[in-house]
């Protein structure tokens, strides 16, 4: 479970997203009370259904989303093995890569030292991680996956990109809820990226050039202490 310190910061933060959310589903809202009222007065089409079950998934992504933040699961951490937490994420990442022609390469050595870290929690800060890559390349490409432990006792996850890329004056706007430049982005995931590698006390750093691509670097703890046994006397 959190600690004390964990749980008052994730209320802090799920009360300023508070009048966020609000706003953003405002939104959505009054273009479906617009379209219901067109529907009253008998001129209804087809098309302004679809625009309102849009705005009512709209509604409900963001939704989502602030629950994913919000809820309280279970948090565990555990030992765990880099190579197949990667694996597993391209997994389920492979049938979006591959709708939008863009390839994954996976670059990693084969003694990864372990970490210690919440499955699911760093498999969503890779798939949130991912997705952005895939949506930055329109026209397909390549993303690598680059694992190495660069620095004694800190793993190095880059994800490179071949994307749009992100204006200078934008880097320091990543994190913060709902910037996004996407019709139907949230504006949440890096958030949550953020988030999560704070909780893991590792670094998050995104560095980019406009129409070359993104390089997302985390860094997390490596577990590489040596077993020293304790003799009790
Ligand atoms: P969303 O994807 O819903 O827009 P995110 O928090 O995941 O929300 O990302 C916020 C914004 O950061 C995106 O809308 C986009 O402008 C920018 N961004 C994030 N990752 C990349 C990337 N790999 N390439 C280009 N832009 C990116
Ligand atoms: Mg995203």
């Amino acid at each position: 479970t959190d600690s004390l310190l964990q749980k008052s910061e994730k209320l802090a933060i799920v009360g300023q997203m508070a009048a966020g959310i609000a706003h953003e589903i405002r939104n959505p809202l009054t273009s479906i009370k617009g379209f219901i009222q067109l529907f009253r007065s008998n001129t209804y089409q087809k098309e302004y259904y679809d625009l309102v079950l849009t705005e009512l998934d709209r509604i409900n992504i963001i939704l989502g989303e602030f629950l994913v933040l919000a809820k309280p699961s279970v948090v565990v951490f555990k030992e765990n093995d880099v190579r197949t937490l990667i694996e597993d994420v391209v997994t389920l990442i492979n049938t979006q890569s591959i709708l939008n022609n863009v390839q994954i390469n996976v670059d990693m050595n084969e003694s990864i030292p372990r970490i210690s870290c919440e499955e699911t929690q760093l498999k969503q800060v890779l798939i949130n991680i991912l997705k952005n890559a895939i949506e930055a390349m329109p026209n397909g490409g390549l993303i690598e996956i680059k694992v190495q432990e660069k620095q004694k006792g800190k793993l190095s996850i880059c994800i490179i990109d071949q994307g749009i890329g992100i204006p200078k004056d934008r880097i320091s706007t990543l994190g913060e809820p709902f910037y996004t430049t996407k019709e139907k982005g949230t504006g949440l995931g890096l958030m949550t990226c953020y988030r999560i590698i704070e909780s893991h006390n590792g670094t998050f750093h995104i560095s980019s050039e406009l129409n070359k691509g993104t390089t997302v670097e985390i860094t997390i703890p490596t577990i590489n202490q040596p077993y020293i046994p304790i003799m009790i006397q």
